[in-house]
């Protein structure tokens, strides 16, 4: 290998944040934090260990994901209840955000859209920070445990991923066969996941969730939602996937009102200004 004589040199370059966020606009976490203070509870859905649930909520609605009876991992989707080709971008979110996600962040939309769909306004383990191996909790990072992976690696045909479990429960709710529905299962928000990338080699890695039961996050729908969440075979994701070797827990999602007259002046967020000309 021909190493150049400046090689150093190059990398010892400092690096530069691809998107700086002081133009992004930012929510109005006051406001935000009174509507849910006095919150209603007007729904409730469990995702089933090694299975995945769907629920709805309306824009300027609260979402909270909770961990209850063991530690859990979540894989979630999003989509505009009205139009599912308007879905989570997690890779937007992460080149905004960074690898991992907590209180005053955003879960953005896809092109053309490009905007908040939910925004984080609680989270228990906001306490954790990074670690020492560089891991954080709720990433970006990942896609979601799959069947074609686990086939490609161990020549199985293992169909609690969840990949297949939003299949599934996206097919369910809307009616459809799983062929209509898989191609709208997209990357997700690993909800208590704990990951990062190792320093040496660049890869990614997960390590058990410091999630307990009572642990919740909680997101402020910013348009009207259909969310699905599975319960991960991984279980708190401390060895593998993609099995039902680990203990799987199930997960609660509940739907709250915000408290009356505390988003007054808030409006659900318009699709992104750009004119969509792309030169022509
Ligand atoms: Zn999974």
């Amino acid at each position: 290998m021909d190493i150049p004589a400046d090689a150093e040199a190059r990398r010892a370059i400092a690096p530069v944040i691809c998107y700086p966020t002081d133009t992004l606009p930012q929510p109005d976490m006051v406001q935000y934090a009174a509507a849910r203070d006095g919150m209603t509870k007007i729904d409730e859905v469990i995702a089933p260990p090694r299975e995945a649930a769907t629920f709805t909520v309306p824009a300027g609605h609260i979402f909270r994901i909770s961990s209850v009876e063991g530690p859990q991992v979540g894989d979630l989707n999003l989509w505009n209840a009205s139009d599912l080709s308007e879905r989570f971008y997690s890779g937007k979110t992460r080149a905004l955000h960074g690898t991992h996600i907590t209180t005053g962040e955003r879960m953005w939309s896809s092109f053309p859209h490009m905007r908040p769909m939910a925004t984080v306004i609680h989270d228990s383990l906001g306490w954790y920070g990074i670690d020492a191996f560089g891991g954080s909790v709720h990433d970006v990072i990942g896609t979601r445990c799959d069947p074609y992976t686990g086939n490609l690696l161990q020549g199985d045909h293992y169909h609690h991923c969840c990949h297949s479990n939003l299949t599934r429960a996206l097919a369910d709710h809307l009616g459809v066969p799983l062929n209509e529905a898989e191609p709208h299962v997209h990357d997700v928000l690993n909800v208590f996941m704990c990951t990062g990338f190792t320093r040496d080699t660049g890869q990614y890695f997960m390590k058990a969730s410091p999630v307990r039961p009572g642990d919740h996050i909680d997101f402020l729908s910013e348009i009207d939602l259909l969310g699905a969440l599975s319960a991960c075979p991984g279980g708190d994701c401390s060895s593998e996937h993609s099995s039902d070797a680990a203990a799987c827990h199930p997960l609660k999602i509940e739907v709250f009102a915000p408290a009356p007259g505390a988003l007054d002046g808030w409006s659900s967020p318009p699709p992104n200004g750009y004119d969509g000309s792309h030169g022509r």
